[in-house]
């Protein structure tokens, strides 16, 4: 369900690298999580990141709202999916290092729900990686994170843990952790013009024999790289289902990942197998897509699962039951075919035809037992001539890929 708060609430402080005070008033809302600065909407997604410099900053048509992960990671962490964030000042206020401020407060005016949901979420793993850092996802039915970090330090040389997210767990084991800061890197950080307003009230410093002030769990670095990536991955505008794990990233690799999340994941709308039925007038033994879980202007993904009951198997191959590669170049067809349908509800009566097929590539052969993904992305939009570009995989990677050119008559 999508949720938004129950009634407003309101934080003041000192933003931690502007050192200057600020006011953030969280309002309910009902389309995405958005800041707004005078009288501007920035929507918190990540096209509107401009740095991640040690913290993560939005800007929109000249106007700029800084440090907004951990506000971002409160929502995130506690269900929250539609809010709008009013900002005075130029920094998110820090208050004490942690989301736990504005957790707690989340939970205290408790939700309202706004209706059904679409999550975001990702067909097979999905990696990146940077110097010395990795990011990589793989399907779940839920939010789980792991993470690692790793220093050449002498008191603090690595630290693990695995969450799964949910509001009761985050609000008492992840809010809480504080943005932590190795003494040694202080110079370096104040010679950049940031931390102007970092003090031990509001971050954990790190120096080389140990903790300079008291932490609140002996790994609260590591929890605090969780809250930090909760915050990010909030930035992909969707709630995301899906295990993330991590390696020595930040604020750069994690929002990276989140775009390339966007261009591999699905967002919905998911179709069924009735409403598939509706759009286009294949039938058995050639309707060849089960669901379709991402739909919009210009992209489309569906599955459709392998079977040894498909008639095909039983003579292609008697002794080696492959998929025959036309009929996954058709089912990537059919997917191209439900895209146009329903944009086009107007043309529901035509019937769509192959016009020409180019750079056919076949990578592997698709055999009973598995999940085939077909998506399409549009080329040159059309009423009569579609052009698209096509590709099937399975877990395996790639199986087939080409560009399509369909006539609608
Ligand atoms: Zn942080």
């Amino acid at each position: 369900m999508r949720r938004t708060l129950a009634k407003e609430v309101a934080f003041e402080g000192i933003g931690i690298h502007t050192g200057t005070k600020g006011r953030i008033v969280i309002k309910p809302y009902d389309q995405g999580i958005v800041f707004q600065k005078e009288g501007r909407i920035i929507p918190a997604t990540y096209e509107y990141v401009v740095s991640t410099e040690r913290r993560v900053v939005l800007e929109k048509d000249g106007v700029r709202v800084e440090t907004v992960e951990h506000v971002l990671s409160a929502l995130n962490g506690m269900g929250i999916t539609d809010a709008l964030l009013e900002v005075e000042g130029d920094e998110v206020p820090i208050m004490d290092g942690s989301a736990y401020t504005f957790a707690k407060a989340i939970k205290e005016v408790g939700y309202r729900e706004l209706g059904s949901y679409e999550h975001a979420g990702i067909l097979n793993r999905l990696e990146l990686s940077e110097t010395k850092a990795r990011i990589h996802a793989e399907p779940s039915d839920k939010l789980e994170v792991a993470y690692a970090i790793v220093y050449e330090h002498s008191f603090l040389p690595s630290q693990f843990k695995l969450m799964t997210v949910e509001p009761e767990t985050y609000l008492n084991f992840i809010a809480p952790a504080r943005t932590f800061v190795f003494e040694e890197e202080l110079e370096e950080i104040y010679q950049k013009g940031l931390a102007k307003g970092g003090s031990l009230e509001n971050a954990l410093v790190i120096t080389k024999d140990g903790y300079a002030n008291e932490p609140r769990f002996p790994d609260e670095p590591v929890r605090h790289k969780i809250l930090d990536l909760i915050g990010d991955i909030a930035l992909l505008g969707r709630k995301f289902i899906g295990r993330i794990s991590c390696i020595g990233g930040g604020h750069n690799l994690h929002v990276k990942f989140v775009k390339h999340l966007y261009e591999h994941g699905w967002f919905g709308p998911t179709l069924d197998i009735e409403h598939i039925k509706e759009l286009i007038p294949h039938r058995y033994p050639f309707l060849l897509v089960d669901r379709i879980v991402h739909l919009d202007e210009s992209r489309a993904v569906g599955i459709k699962a392998i079977t040894y009951n498909e008639q095909h198997f039983h003579g292609h191959f008697p002794n080696f039951a492959v998929m025959p590669g036309v009929l996954v170049l058709e089912a990537i067809a059919q997917v191209g075919a439900i895209m146009f349908f329903y944009h086009n509800k107007d043309r529901r009566e035509s019937i769509p035809l192959f016009a020409g097929l180019d750079e056919v590539k076949f990578r592997r052969p698709v055999r009973p037992g598995e999940l085939l993904y077909l998506e399409v992305k549009v080329l040159r939009p059309g009423k009569r001539f579609i052009r698209m570009e096509g590709r099937a995989y399975t877990e395996e990677g790639i199986v087939a890929q080409g560009i399509f050119t369909a006539v609608v008559s």
